[in-house]
């Protein structure tokens, strides 16, 4: 099952629903109430389907950060791709660490 089968299943529909609910269909983010509600995983693990996280790393955030949480996310990982090429490899985590502790201040 692919991630979009997955976001289709009800098993995910129903998780989805109560996530939104137990938040008061509230977006964690910015607070509005008057946008389309997405549940959002904070972090990914490689082979777990879209329902097997714990409550804790799902975020109920209204479609607009949503969108914006993964544009910057995407800036965040295209930086340390070029970050990765420039820098000596004994200084890439270093630098990683910080431009990834840079980039979730802005949305977080
Ligand atoms: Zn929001
Ligand atoms: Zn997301």
């Amino acid at each position: 099952m692919n991630y979009a089968e997955q976001l289709q299943s009800s098993r995910w529909q129903m998780l989805k629903n109560r996530i939104l609910a137990e938040n008061n269909c509230r977006c964690q983010h910015c607070g509005r109430s008057d946008a389309r509600m997405e549940v959002h995983h904070v972090h990914y693990i490689k082979g777990r389907m879209a329902w097997e996280y714990p409550d804790v790393m799902m975020m109920c955030l209204c479609c607009h950060c949503h969108n914006d949480w993964h544009a910057e996310h995407k800036k965040a990982q295209n930086a340390l791709a070029i970050a990765l090429k420039m820098i000596p490899a004994t200084r890439v985590y270093t630098v990683a660490a910080r431009l990834m502790t840079e980039a979730m201040k802005e949305i977080l």
